[in-house]
């Protein structure tokens, strides 16, 4: 007889079967196999020494992505979420004042993060679809006077690539610091952290990047480093403590790392050949690829008679596509039917562009010509045979 109240569950007697499946929605990504290979290597320990080059590896990896120099440079271990967390609750104390942009989710999601913390939080809205124009930004700042400005580059809720030159330059006029999230848009859209005045830049690695959810870039500027390190309270997460994060990354000047948590292994295997890839192709190269590949599908969607979320076009995520949804369809018949026909996952909206778009990302390895026309075939054949209303 045995001691267990809990016998041995059956659907873990089975193996694991997951599927091929064309990740074409605003993430994950599809992962290619020198990545998932990456992550098969044995696990050593995290305070290993070859770890630690691994880390530093990853570490030169970003700076290049992020076109940064700063030494505060480093992967969170945990998703894009974790990296946003990392930044405010960092870089913000109680009673402090925060600005967020909000032109869909995620300038919603940090002025929730803030509020947490006991911030201020003010917000200044783009229509969902728009961006906000520096002179906007402007007034916001001189109105608020906020301690930290909060922006998505990439909004992949409305698929909107904000313009970034010149907002670090304001903010710093104001004595405010620079939060970007890049998590949907960089190695696939121009960014240079450095030059635009970036404080605080963060991503996630299941984008761009093709590497599997788990880890987190994040980059701290002097400036930034300089309030952090200079708080009166401690910061509310102790995992999220850049102290702590700076010294397990080699990021202080401490001669040795000390535990702080377990890193990911596998992960930091798999986001170090992501990484490798990038430097491989050119960041430039990347660009370039993405914004073609971008203008062709645009063009095929709109020869289709299909509408762009985003009218301007300068302001068109190449990343993340936002397709207005089309008239008299259920938006969501059309996911299921493209899922179900072709294997392929988009997606519908989200936050403010709920049941007003489909979302289709081509993000990486998957940004190429011929998953363009594979979209286009599926579109067609979901308008086709998918219920379309009289009215
Ligand atoms: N910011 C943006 C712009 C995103 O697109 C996402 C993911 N969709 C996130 C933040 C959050 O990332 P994660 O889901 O990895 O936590």
């Amino acid at each position: 007889m045995s001691s267990l109240s809990v016998p041995p569950p059956k659907r873990l007697q089975k193996p694991l079967a997951v599927p091929y499946r064309h990740m074409f929605g605003p993430g994950p990504s599809n992962v290619p196999s020198r990545i998932l290979l990456a992550g098969a290597n044995p696990v050593i320990g995290h305070m290993h020494p070859e770890m630690f080059e691994i880390m530093n590896d990853i570490k030169s990896g970003i700076q290049y992505l992020f076109q940064t120099k700063n030494s505060m440079t480093l992967a969170v271990s945990g998703t894009g979420h974790t990296a946003m967390e990392c930044a405010i609750f960092n870089t913000v104390e109680p009673g402090e004042n925060v600005l967020t942009a909000v032109n869909g989710i995620w300038g919603e999601r940090a002025a929730d993060m803030a509020e947490r913390i006991g911030a201020r939080v003010n917000t200044v809205v783009a229509p969902p679809g728009g961006f906000l124009t520096n002179e906007e930004i402007e007034q916001a700042l001189s109105k608020y006077r906020p301690a930290l400005f909060f922006l998505t580059h990439g909004e992949s809720s409305t698929g909107v690539l904000h313009p970034l030159d010149g907002i670090g330059q304001l903010c710093h006029k104001y004595n405010c610091l620079f939060l970007v999230d890049s998590v949907a848009s960089i190695g696939g859209a121009p960014l240079y952290m450095d030059q635009q005045e970036i404080d605080i830049l963060y991503t996630g690695s299941q984008k761009v990047l093709n590497a599997p959810p788990g880890t987190a870039p994040i980059s701290f500027s002097e400036r930034a480093c300089k309030k952090i390190f200079n708080r009166r309270t401690k910061p509310v997460s102790f995992f999220l403590d850049l102290k702590w994060l700076a010294n397990y990354w080699g990021c202080d000047d401490k001669p040795s790392r000390v535990y702080h948590h377990t890193g990911p292994i596998s992960a930091f295997y798999t986001l170090r050949e992501s990484l490798a890839i990038l430097v491989g192709e050119g960041l430039e190269n990347s660009w370039e690829r993405h914004e073609k590949v971008a203008e062709y599908f645009h063009a095929g969607l709109e020869s289709m008679g299909l509408k762009l979320f985003v009218k301007d076009r300068t302001a068109r995520l190449p990343t993340v596509t936002t397709i207005v949804a089309p008239h008299g369809y259920d938006w969501k018949e059309i996911t299921t039917y493209i899922m179900k026909t072709h294997n392929l996952e988009i997606s519908g909206g989200l936050g403010p562009s709920v049941g007003l778009v489909l979302r289709v990302g081509l993000m990486g390895f998957n940004s190429s010509k011929a998953n363009v026309d594979m979209v286009l075939e599926a579109l067609k054949d979901a308008l086709k045979h998918c219920h379309k209303s009289k009215v």
